[in-house]
């Protein structure tokens, strides 16, 4: 019998009510992150836990700094998984290379620019930005002719996959540019993070960092980050301590990669183990492949998408393949759309954040998530919607521009 207030009324007792168990319904998850997650990485979630400081544990933190080695491209030592979702790996990496006075570089094209920014400023950090409007990136020499205004410039940040707009920032050479300027490369890989080609060490990038729930495909609550030997040194020369305790690197360090693992604050260790199950699956597809995939799908809902009305939001050769921003049709009912897609076929997408609110749809195809089926469902589904919201033109069409997409892609 379920207690009510009213039973709990009847026999006076005191204890709050009981609140009945929680099953959510399963949805197919194409919006911004999170993604579809592996039935193999929600099993490892619920393994015997194990303390923080179990060897059997520590093996798992060996194998997760290892393998996010693999994933980021890096022999970075300083590679780990920050406990906290995407924004804590941002806030972890500026905490740590920026010090009260220090001239910061930010490239704002979206709403992550901005985060960063905001973060910088509350480090105390002197604060430089440089804008271009949403869905566009930025040509190295902007950056360059950026650093050369402001000489005394310790750090850039740039986006890589500007999850807002669904722009894709170049960024092979921008570390020489920096490096020749005196100053350190920071980039956030949150969605683009095995997703699309990212080469910490071969593009010389000083830091990075990334979240669990986007293209990793494992539930939101980690945060990978890596730092070069640059950023070391940075970390060394340092005359105040990091502004945040938690997230302070020279004290986490101690826990994972100077082999003292003294204790700092309890690891999330369920999380652990289902970081460590997402990435054998991500080396075990292969980088390569994985980039490719997630091109493929995007090609062809792209085309879908196309053939219904919706235009891309960021230009041809800039645009993410894990995040589809669209600009709507005329007269589309967004809101009332996205929910139907939710409510009667269990499909989440996103809609647009910041100053693009209501003027894109962002579909993600994320890790787990980029497939045929994600891409013909959701397509289906939205020639369904519009068939029976009196839309008689072009039903169909975008099912069959997928089609013809996947045909041309794979001949
Ligand atoms: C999602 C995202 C973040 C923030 O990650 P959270 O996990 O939401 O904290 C930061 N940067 C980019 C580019 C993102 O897409």
């Amino acid at each position: 019998m379920t207690v009510t207030s009213e039973t709990l009324k009847k026999t006076g007792s005191s204890t709050r009510p009981t609140v009945d168990s929680f099953q959510p319904r399963a949805r197919m998850l194409l919006g911004p992150g999170p993604s579809n997650v592996h039935p193999s990485v929600t099993a490892a979630l619920a393994k015997p836990l194990v303390g923080h400081l179990d060897p059997q544990f520590l093996a798992v933190m060996d194998d997760v700094q290892d393998m996010l080695r693999g994933v980021f491209l890096t022999d970075n030592r300083l590679t780990l998984a920050v406990s906290g979702t995407g924004s804590a790996g941002m806030e972890a990496t500026l905490v740590n290379l920026v010090e009260p006075g220090d001239e910061v570089l930010v490239c704002v094209n979206g709403l992550f620019g901005q985060r960063m920014a905001d973060i910088v400023e509350r480090i105390g950090g002197v604060l430089h930005t440089i804008a271009r409007p949403w869905g566009d990136v930025f040509a190295l020499e902007e950056i360059a002719a950026a650093l050369d205004r402001h000489p005394s410039t310790t750090l850039v940040t740039i986006v890589h996959a500007e999850t807002s707009t669904g722009a894709l920032q170049p960024l092979v050479g921008l570390a020489d540019i920096c490096h020749d300027r005196g100053a350190l490369l920071v980039v956030d890989a949150v969605t683009s993070l095995a997703g699309c080609e990212l080469r910490i060490d071969d593009w010389g990038i000083d830091a990075c960092y990334s979240g669990t729930q986007k293209c990793l495909s494992c539930p939101p609550g980690l945060a990978p980050v890596t730092v070069g030997p640059r950023g070391l040194e940075k970390m060394k020369r340092r005359t105040t301590r990091a502004v945040s305790w938690y997230l302070d690197f020279s004290l986490i360090q101690s826990y994972w990669t100077d082999g003292r693992r003294a204790y700092h604050h309890t690891a999330p260790i369920a999380m652990n183990y289902a970081l460590h199950q997402a990435l054998r699956l991500v080396l075990a597809e292969g980088l390569e492949t994985r980039w490719q995939r997630h091109g493929l799908h995007s090609s062809a809902l792209m085309a879908g998408l196309a053939a219904l009305g919706f235009v891309p939001f960021a230009a041809e050769n800039q645009r993410l393949p894990m995040l589809n921003a669209v600009r709507l049709p005329e007269d589309f009912d967004e809101a009332p759309i996205r929910r139907e897609l939710l409510d009667a076929y269990d499909i989440e997408i996103g809609g647009g954040l910041g100053e693009l609110a209501g003027r894109v749809w962002r579909v993600g195809l994320m890790g787990e998530s980029a497939t045929r089926q994600s891409v013909f469902s959701l397509l289906t589904a939205l020639e369904d919607i519009l068939l029976r919201r009196g839309r008689s033109q072009g039903i169909g069409a975008g099912v069959e521009a997928a089609t013809r997409s996947y045909h041309a892609l794979s001949e």
